[in-house]
């Protein structure tokens, strides 16, 4: 039988609770076990796809097509392996499937309620997920904070596993944060105390605290965590700001958290080998030198928008030795003031256009590109980037005035990203995008097939829009040369030729979905390398 670790949030929201599960999820798999981690989010929808980023943080892919949490992220960087859509489990989800049954009539005669129907059915889908990934273990963290309404039944199904699989056999870990006062520096518990008490009287005692604070936790802080808690004072652990997300893991692997957690669970502990993490922390804290890259986009307020994309350009720093600094730019300000744009492009080395959707911003990244192109600055575009390197190209330097993506202007003269020829059936918005992995063959000779280092690549997806095929001819004209299909057919990576242009490569995939701190993602390290005017091809 799996084993199950539960982890709640308390307090508020983004302290966190994703990297410390990610954290010992990667901990306990150090040590030879396989683990496999599960995200919860109490919300309605059915997936993440059909949220704003902007509110809701980057919706991230998985390899079979789901569009999941930013969470799933965390958990695929940091465990090294692809998750999938059952990884993800919303409210929408369970109660879709509920609502489906019993229309279906399997509850017939019942009255189907949260108790236990729907719990059961939050039950049913953690423990598939474990079973599918065939761990172990499985880790699973409950989006939201402990009180949120939404988040009642998750909480209560988690406790019914406790009481069902016992507590060899379940594990819960709280995570909260411990606020420090500006004006006397004083760690602050109650707020952790509260969100422990309301935890308790729904009938879940923690059996680990992990406190979340700008600094280590004092003696007296943890004691009165343990005390207020109910916990024993070993089982207080202080997660305190560390420089990378990626010395998470070593931080707690000091405190011993999993070793306490498997001797509860009364698993085997053993030596766990962080090597791997180790050196890219090592490698990352020794970098001396810097890299400016612009970060073009519509979301830039909310960071974690395009958190995979910043993750990405994190990995591929070690491996150039420079420490990137980015430099966002709203591109709807950029249509505002054009001067602003001229003084951001001198100031940066590279520029990465990012993905997006609608025609908000749209005409101020293509003012972006025409100035990054022209001025050889080394560019990444990527999807709706990508997308945009094409439109821009098309008016600039093809010719066909007044070239559009269909996404911007349906009534545009010259179509040149149009919606794929599938999607003009879908009557439904969610979860229909072309989505997921999908291979792709690269085109030799090309500075894509030589930082691939191969002919073949996988790269995922989430777009209704692609390069017209109708206007290959008209577009692959000086210089700018497609580099890579699909098995589906479509052009999936395009550059520019060396002679023209240093490095301005655009992909209609999500390169960054697949980029580890132990193998970071060869477009992200060629950007790097290109901004710093080093060799390119190695
Ligand atoms: N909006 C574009 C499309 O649907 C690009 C999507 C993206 O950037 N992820 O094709």
């Amino acid at each position: 039988m799996a084993k199950y670790i539960f982890v709640t949030g308390g307090v508020l929201s983004s302290v966190g609770k994703g990297i410390t599960t990610a954290s010992i999820a990667k901990l306990i798999q150090a040590r030879g076990y396989s683990v496999t981690a599960v995200k919860i989010d109490p919300y309605i929808n059915v997936d993440a796809g059909t949220m704003n980023p902007y509110m809701h943080g980057e919706v991230f892919v998985t390899d079979d097509g789901g569009e999941t949490d930013l969470d799933i992220g965390h958990y695929e960087r940091f465990l090294g392996k692809d998750l999938g859509k059952h990884n993800n489990i919303t409210t929408g989800k369970v109660y879709l499937n509920v609502i489906e049954r019993e229309r279906r009539g399997d509850y017939l005669g019942k009255c189907v309620q949260i108790i236990p129907h729907i719990t059961d059915e939050i039950k049913r889908l953690i423990r598939e997920a474990v079973r599918k990934d065939g761990a172990d273990i499985g880790i699973v963290e409950i989006g939201g904070t402990v009180g949120d309404i939404e988040g009642l039944p998750f909480l209560e199904a988690i406790r019914q596993m406790r009481f069902e699989y016992g507590s060899e056999n379940t594990f819960f870990i709280h995570v909260g944060l411990v606020p420090i006062l500006d004006t006397t520096g004083e760690q602050k518990t109650k707020p952790l105390q509260h969100s422990i008490q309301e935890l308790r009287r729904i009938g879940i005692q923690p059996d680990m605290v992990i406190a979340r604070s700008r600094k280590k936790l004092l003696k007296e802080t943890v004691a009165k965590i343990a005390l207020y808690g109910n916990v024993p004072e070993e089982m207080v652990i202080s997660s305190h700001d560390v420089e990378t997300v990626y010395e998470v893991p070593l931080l707690l692997e000091k405190q011993g958290v999993s070793s306490k957690i498997l001797g509860r669970l009364g698993l085997e502990d053993g030596e766990p080998d962080l090597s791997d993490l180790e050196a890219y922390v090592n490698r990352w804290k020794r970098l001396s030198k810097t890299v400016s890259i612009g970060m073009i986009g519509k979301y830039t307020k909310l960071r974690d928008s395009y958190i995979s994309i910043v993750e990405a350009i994190k990995h591929a720093a070690t491996q150039v030795g420079a420490k990137p600094e980015l430099h966002w730019l709203e591109s709807t300000d950029i249509e505002r003031d054009r001067a602003d744009l001229e003084g951001f492009i001198e100031e940066i080395e590279g520029a990465v256009i990012l993905p997006g959707f609608g025609r908000r911003g749209a005409e101020g990244k293509i003012m972006a590109l025409n100035a990054l192109r022209e001025g050889g600055k080394p560019t990444l575009g990527i999807c709706f980037g990508f997308q945009l390197m094409v439109v821009e190209y098309a008016r600039n330097v093809a010719g066909l005035k007044g070239a559009n993506s269909t996404e911007i202007d349906p009534s545009t003269p010259h179509p040149v990203i149009d919606l794929m020829e599938e999607q003009r059936k879908m009557d439904r918005l969610g979860g229909t995008m072309r989505l997921g992995g999908y291979d792709i063959d690269l085109v030799e000779n090309t500075l894509v097939y030589s930082l691939y280092g191969r002919k073949r690549v996988r790269e995922r997806h989430r777009h209704r829009y692609e390069v017209n095929p109708r206007y290959w001819d008209r577009i692959f004209v000086d210089g700018l040369i497609p580099a890579g299909y699909s098995f589906d057919g479509r052009v999936e990576f395009i550059e520019l030729e060396e002679e023209q242009h240093p490095f301005y490569i655009g992909t209609q995939a999500h390169p960054e979905f697949r980029s580890r701190y132990n193998n970071p993602a060869p477009l992200f390290i060629g950007l790097l390398r290109a901004s710093l005017k080093k060799a390119i091809k190695v």
